[in-house]
């Protein structure tokens, strides 16, 4: 908490003007903050020329960062198969263990999921720690946490990252609670800091208008989410040899007031946005909601996903769930088609991790072609009808 030392404030309001969350008022010539509005920022700490204010720690003695070492993913396990996202995590994270100079330990979780193990140890693992219990079935939050966050007080890692999928989105926050220690939500990306050797979180705050770069320096582990699609994973190397550990939970980890009834999987017709090889995305070049059409049929044409801009999921031509970046969904398809697309940032963000961008536009200057692999200057309404005529042709659809 903020701590005022009223012998030593002055009362001269420096600390009440640079505040931005107006936590700190001067009554009487004294400082006085409000907890509730304060963020523990720090400004008016090193703001005051008295030197009259101080944050104090909570829970007593500071942590021996030292003693905490490794870095640990946390992998993502669906009916036998890894989501992506594990090994694009795993892709970054050996990055960052070989910059710290520390082993790589995966963490699986789940039921009957032993000989998955050797997979994460061919993505990047060195350490693969396998928890495999019945219980852990169905993707239970609060047995899942109590495990995770078992393991981390046991063996210490400095860092731990997960994917931001629905799955990491609900336990996670839970573990990192339970550690007391802070979490970095839908990173976009990690590094080591050369000096302080700290995990620098970055990931978009205010809306996306700027990317924040966040630090975790007083509790360990650094824990952080990250959103699918964003970092690349590594190629697969089975003649990579790995240590495979198997821990056995107590059962009162695994005990839950969560019980799973059933489990439905919905059918997904098409190829859904997020997994989709071709992704065609309308932006608001397309003038109408008319003109849509040209945009699916060359996604029919092409076999791909249909993408939007948030200018047109705003206008309601088309559901929120096609939308691409920053308050969209992420995706790094094979061929990205920007069709009437500007390129703002907080779509950029969403869709330039695609292996081929082509991007139609009238106005030559339009940043996504600073972006695009290929770029066509012009009309959407006359070069659509053209492209999708010939490739459907090319590929003898009708
Ligand atoms: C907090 C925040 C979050 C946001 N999140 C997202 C997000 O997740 N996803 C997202 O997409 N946006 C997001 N936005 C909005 C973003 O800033 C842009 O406003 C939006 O991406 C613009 O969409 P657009 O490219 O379709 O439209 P515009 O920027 O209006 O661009 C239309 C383009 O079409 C071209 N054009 C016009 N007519 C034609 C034609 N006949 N033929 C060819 N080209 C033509 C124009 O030259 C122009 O480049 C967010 C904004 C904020 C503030």
């Amino acid at each position: 908490m903020l701590k005022i030392d009223i012998e030593k404030c002055i009362g001269c309001g420096e600390c009440e003007e640079v505040c931005s969350f107006g936590a700190i008022s001067v009554v009487d010539d004294k400082a006085r903050v409000d907890e509730g509005s304060c963020t523990l920022c720090g400004t008016c700490v090193d703001t005051c020329p008295e030197g009259a204010l101080s944050i104090e720690k909570e829970g007593g003695e500071e942590l021996d960062l030292s003693s905490w070492k490794g870095v640990w993913v946390v992998s993502e396990i669906k009916n036998g198969l890894f989501s992506p996202v594990t090994f694009e995590l795993l892709g970054k994270a050996r990055e960052l263990a070989d910059d710290r100079d520390v082993p790589l330990t995966a963490i699986l979780m789940g039921y009957g999921v032993r000989d998955k193990a050797e997979e994460l140890i061919s993505r990047g693992a060195d350490r693969v720690i396998v928890v495999d219990s019945e219980r852990l079935s169905n993707f239970i939050d609060d047995a899942y946490a109590r495990v995770l966050a078992h393991l981390a007080k046991e063996e210490m890692p400095e860092i731990i990252i997960a994917g931001a999928t629905a799955t990491g989105r609900a336990f996670i926050p839970q573990v990192a609670t339970i550690l007391e220690t802070g979490l970095t939500a839908d990173c976009t990306g990690l590094e080591i800091d050369e000096e302080s050797g700290q995990l620098l979180q970055t990931r978009p705050a205010f809306g996306g208008n700027l990317m924040a770069t966040i630090i975790c320096d007083t509790r360990r582990p650094q824990m952080a989410t990250v959103r699918p699609h964003v970092l690349k994973a590594l190629e697969p190397d089975t003649s990579r040899k790995g240590e495979i550990v198997n821990f056995e939970p107590p059962f009162e980890l695994l005990e839950s007031r969560i019980k799973v009834i059933e489990s439905v999987t919905k059918e997904q017709e098409g190829p859904g946005l997020t997994d989709a090889e071709i992704v065609v995305t309308a932006g608001r070049g397309l003038e109408k909601k008319e003109n849509l059409k040209l945009v699916e049929e060359l996604a029919r044409c092409l076999e791909g996903a249909v993408g939007a801009t948030r200018a047109i999921t705003d206008a309601g031509w088309i559901a929120h769930s096609h939308q691409v970046g920053q308050t969209g969904v992420t995706v790094a398809p094979k061929l990205y088609v920007a069709c009437g697309v500007s390129g703002a940032i907080q779509h950029l963000v969403g869709m330039q991790g695609s292996e081929i961008i082509v991007a139609i536009n009238k106005d030559k200057d339009a940043p996504i072609f600073d972006v695009a692999t290929y770029g066509i200057v012009g009309d959407v309404k006359e070069i659509l009808p053209i492209l999708s005529k010939k490739i459907c042709k090319e590929r003898g659809l009708d």
